[in-house]
């Protein structure tokens, strides 16, 4: 069994209006725009990360944006849920600020006896407040969002599946531990991880398959603390029968990826170097950041690439 992965390290989507994308996730929700670079394999469109203040692994949400994208088909095999936490008492405050700004899709439920508030991205994307335990984790503060309100990173996730046996057990492999069931609902826990540390798998034998686009989840990547850990990870993934690529350098972390049972893609990612890498703490996010082999095309990218307000 795997006993290095701390939780989620990031969570990437697709989305269509990046204008849209970058202000629903810096202002609407408050979060910091942690890095403002480009996907390495398509560099005329971006790849935006939000997170805390320092873009600490298990805070971060990413997105490619493409234009003209058709939204995502909602169904099994795909991340149905990204769930963010925030302290205890913060619904209410959500609950006014979201349905302010009209943002579809609300809804206050409980599981597991958390509280819990739905709402749809500006894609359609599924996501959920829960508040949780704040475990040591802060909010970014520079936002109109209060402090005591104020995202603290993933809670978990929950995903979508046609059968969850597959799924549970490569999550028991990786060192989840398998925790309460409500009803069609399984609950998978890290202990002692990093806070994003619930996965929720929801089995629906009947429905169909989903189909990606705007507004659906690419993959979701877990967190490991160095490079040396992660090719022992992949060691023991390949040992097991998957598929994993070798390691990707993505600049602010080293990455693989595998395809699971379920049909949804994981990675694993490296806590290193991380984003303060190329830019300063306190100017995190606000210059457009290159891969080295791009920098010769900056301007030709960067006339290409819509403008997003700060
Ligand atoms: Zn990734």
């Amino acid at each position: 069994m795997i006993k290095d992965i701390s939780g989620l390290h990031h969570v990437t989507s697709m989305a269509g209006d990046a204008a849209e994308n970058n202000t629903f996730f810096t202002d609407t929700l408050g979060l910091r725009r942690v890095k403002k670079t480009v996907n390495f394999d398509s560099p005329e469109t971006y790849h935006l990360y939000y997170g805390d203040e320092v873009g600490t692994p298990g805070s971060v949400m990413t997105y490619f944006p493409f234009a003209n994208m058709s939204k995502g088909r909602r169904g099994t095999g795909e991340v149905a849920t990204t769930e963010f936490a925030v302290p205890k008492g913060a619904l209410a405050f959500w609950q006014d600020r979201l349905g302010n700004r009209g943002v579809t899709g609300l809804n206050k439920t409980s599981f597991l006896g958390e509280n819990r508030l739905q709402f749809d991205g500006p894609d359609g994307d599924g996501f959920a407040l829960v508040e949780a335990d704040t475990k040591g984790r802060t909010p970014w503060t520079g936002t109109d969002v209060p402090e005591d309100a104020g995202i603290l990173g993933f809670h978990g996730a929950r995903f979508a599946l046609r059968d969850a046996a597959a799924t549970g057990e490569l999550l028991g492999f990786m060192g989840y531990q398998r925790d309460e069931a409500d009803g069609n609902v399984i609950r998978y826990r890290m202990e002692n991880g990093n806070g994003a540390d619930t996965i929720d798998l929801e089995e629906l034998p009947s429905a169909h398959t989903a189909g990606q686009g705007a507004g659906s989840v690419h993959h979701i990547a877990f967190a490991v603390d160095d490079r040396a850990t992660q090719l022992e990870v992949r060691k023991a993934l390949m040992d097991t029968g998957y598929q994993v690529t070798p390691v990707i350098d993505r600049d602010y972390f080293w990455a693989i990826y595998f395809r699971t049972p379920g049909g949804i893609l994981f990675e694993v990612a490296t806590n290193e170097p991380g984003f303060d890498r190329d830019e300063d703490t306190k100017h995190l996010g606000e210059a457009l950041k290159l891969p080295d082999r791009y920098e010769p095309h900056r301007a030709q990218i960067e006339a290409l690439l819509p403008k997003l307000s700060s």
